[in-house]
């Protein structure tokens, strides 16, 4: 017998599988390699943007939605190239998910409708108040302890094995003692590779010279454990940069972009559509001058924009430069003022419809008005949006492509629905792959554990 029916290895949304667990009646435990996850994994470092196709939030808010548009969305932004299997079980769990974090765990979700997110084509990011993964994450796991589930410190997943029908896992802590627990089932939720410069520059070249910010805990431990199981992994380039992170190291945030504000680089040209989103954004930045860029907007935007923490962080941490007029804020940020102003006159043109030359289009009806703001960014990598491979019950499958019994694979851990790159990348795809993939694997290990325990 187990010493647990389903032990998770990373409390960031791998904590969603406990709740769920618990919820269906199985024995749980979670462990986590860092002391700090709440304010250090990458969950806590989000925008809190959880996408849910179909909720009732939506259809409170008179938007219509569904799993179907919400799969196209994502072939449309991938290409085609996302995991069809994984796209629609996360497709089609994303508004139960939504539902449950509010109704079972009571979390005050709210939809999120003043801005549209590039590529969806339906308001369906939820968030909490505040916009924020410590606030989110806070509320997951405050939730968790009233349970009576507790995240076992500093103890990191080093490797795990079967035997007979359970799992082992064998967890280390910092000064090297080891342990072991047995469980029934195993879900992997260490999420990607982002923090670890080798497997980056292997799989995801292109971003390797960018800022990376994201948790330095991201080591790509569940490849390597994967590995020992024989796990297949599949879109392994796949990846979210960012083109908006401030030279303080706070999110400026694409809302900046979507509310008509744009993007120059250090010649104060623009140089390529802003919509497209900001995850291909980062690349597009390493190819400028000095890798330098700068967001542009006006009072307006900048108010928008207030609704979001970490953008009141990016005001509070200095890095904004205000001017009454163009020419004076190229001077504060350094800028050629008749370039700049004929980037102003680019995006009054985009104003009044005209499609520019790199192909945007979308730039809100409302001209820019003095004052005006501008921050420079340099170009990010957030997280690794490859993985291991799994089915739609979230179970990690081997080169045959047969599940490994036990073994599930979550959030960055998994291979997530934003295809091959970067430019597959939809708001949300991160989380939605963390606790929905986290959500799937719980139900599907106390379905499994039912039949077994039936069978006896
Ligand atoms: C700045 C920023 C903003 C973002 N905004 C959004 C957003 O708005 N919406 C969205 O969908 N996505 C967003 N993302 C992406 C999203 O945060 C991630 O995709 C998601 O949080 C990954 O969740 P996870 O559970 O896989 O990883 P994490 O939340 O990082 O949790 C993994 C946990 O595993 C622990 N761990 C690691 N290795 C081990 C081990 N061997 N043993 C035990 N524990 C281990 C870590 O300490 C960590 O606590 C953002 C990312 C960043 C960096």
């Amino acid at each position: 017998m187990a010493d647990v029916n389903l032990l998770v290895a990373g409390a960031g949304g791998g904590i969603v599988a406990a709740l769920r667990a618990q919820e269906l009646g199985l024995s749980v435990a979670v462990i986590d390699a860092n002391e700090h996850f709440l304010r250090a994994n990458n969950t806590s470092m989000s925008t809190a943007m959880i996408p849910g196709a179909g909720s009732r939030f939506q259809r409170e808010a008179g938007v219509d939605d569904s799993p179907e548009t919400f799969a196209e969305d994502v072939r449309r932004k991938t290409k085609g190239r996302a995991n069809p299997v994984v796209t629609e079980a996360l497709s089609q769990i994303s508004a139960p998910l939504v539902e449950w974090l509010a109704d079972s765990l009571e979390l005050p979700l709210e939809l999120v409708t003043d801005f549209e997110y590039p590529g969806h084509t339906r308001h369906r990011c939820h968030t909490v108040p505040g916009r924020h993964g410590t606030i989110l994450l806070g509320m997951l796991h405050r939730v968790a302890r009233e349970r009576g589930i507790d995240v076992i410190v500093p103890a990191r997943l080093v490797t795990a094995r079967h035997e007979g029908d359970v799992v082992i896992a064998v967890t280390e802590q910092p000064d090297g003692t080891r342990e072991e627990i047995s469980c029934d089932a195993l879900v992997l939720a260490t999420n990607g590779f982002g923090a670890d410069p080798a497997l980056i520059a292997e799989h995801t070249p292109e971003i390797a010279g960018a800022v990376y910010h994201g948790s330095e805990a991201s080591r790509g431990d569940a490849l390597r454990i994967g590995r020992t199981f024989d796990a297949a992994v599949d879109c392994i380039d796949a990846y979210q940069g960012h083109g908006a992170l401030s030279l303080s190291g706070t999110l400026v945030g694409w809302a900046t972009v979507m509310h008509g504000g744009f993007i120059v680089n250090t010649g104060g040209d623009r140089f390529a559509d802003e919509t497209q989103g900001y995850s291909e954004f980062a690349a597009l930045e390493l190819t400028q001058p000095d890798n330098r860029a700068f967001i542009i907007f006006d009072q307006r935007i900048h108010d928008a924009c207030l609704a979001f923490e970490d953008f009141r962080q990016t005001k509070e941490s200095g890095v904004l430069r205000q001017g009454n007029s163009v020419a004076e804020l190229a001077e504060r940020l350094g800028l050629p003022a008749d370039r700049l102003e004929a980037s102003f006159t680019q995006a009054a043109a985009g104003r009044l419809g005209e499609t520019d030359r790199y192909g945007r289009s979308r730039w809100g009806d409302v001209d820019l008005v003095a004052p005006f703001y501008g921050v420079e960014v340099r170009p990010a990598l957030f997280h690794t949006q490859g993985g291991l491979s799994v089915d739609a019950t979230a179970r990690v499958l081997n080169g045959a492509g047969a599940p490994i019994a036990g073994l599930y694979a979550a959030g960055g851990a998994a291979v997530g629905i934003s295809g091959r790159g970067a430019d597959g990348y939809l708001a949300g795809n991160g989380l939605l792959a963390a606790l929905g993939l986290a959500f799937i694997a719980a139900e599907d290990a106390g379905r499994r554990l039912g039949e077994r325990t039936a069978g006896q």
